[in-house]
């Protein structure tokens, strides 16, 4: 992985900026494929500057079949390039304010979007930290506690790490939430969107299919 953002980035950019102010897109977006051309956005890293380029070469440029460069894959690194850099500086943010709740949620956050791209491994290995963490700092029956382990239960679980999953269910004594329980309505709503997340992260996972993974594209910015 690399990143193939140099000193002229800046220059460019800006330019193209002041001619879309000015409703030059056309030129706009030319400045920009210009920098773009020579990077592939299934394996640049994420980048401030490549970030900020692919954002307005994908609003200046509407999607074309065989467009190049190609305006909805730099779309896509835009997305995920932006929520995994800016995640985890807001994560430091927290930290360096003592703000250790939104510290931990913002480090969940991170691993189901690390997860969505097919990251698994750094994916669970964050929701482990983060759930060690908090069991560490606050009660083991709270209502918050279970909500993260169930996130990160469901991350194993599509992962098809099926005896990992029962035995963190198993440690962490975790019931089903009774009609009374204050989760009881977030459960309810969390669970009928499992499916679904299954379907989705089978031709991502790292875990089960590492072919299709890499052909993918998508763990360009693991
Ligand atoms: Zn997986």
């Amino acid at each position: 992985m690399t990143t193939g953002a140099g000193p002229h980035w800046n220059v460019s950019i800006n330019f193209a900026g002041l001619l879309a102010e000015i409703d030059e897109d056309g030129p706009a977006a030319a400045v920009l494929a210009g920098v773009l051309r020579g990077l592939d956005p299934a394996t640049e890293l994420p980048d401030e500057q490549v970030i900020e380029a692919a954002m307005l070469y994908s609003r200046l440029v509407e999607p074309t079949p065989d467009l190049v460069p190609d305006e909805v894959a730099w779309a896509e690194y835009a997305d995920r390039a932006a929520r995994a850099r800016y995640g985890r500086e807001l994560i430091q943010i927290h930290l360096d304010h003592g703000d250790i709740d939104a510290h931990l949620i913002q480090r969940m956050e991170l691993a189901e979007q690390l997860h969505a791209q097919g990251c698994c491994d750094e994916a669970v290995r964050q929701a482990e930290a983060t759930w060690r963490d908090w069991i560490n700092r606050y009660d083991p029956t709270g209502p918050e506690l279970r909500w993260i382990m169930l996130q990160f239960v469901s991350m194993i679980i599509a992962c098809h790490r099926i005896d990992e999953a029962q035995a963190l269910r198993s440690f962490a004594k975790f019931e089903l939430p009774t009609s009374e329980d204050p989760i009881k309505a977030g459960y309810d709503a969390f669970i009928v969107t499992v499916p679904a997340m299954l379907v989705h992260h089978r031709p991502v996972c790292a875990r089960q299919n590492s072919t299709a993974t890499a052909a993918s594209g998508l763990r360009g910015v693991c």
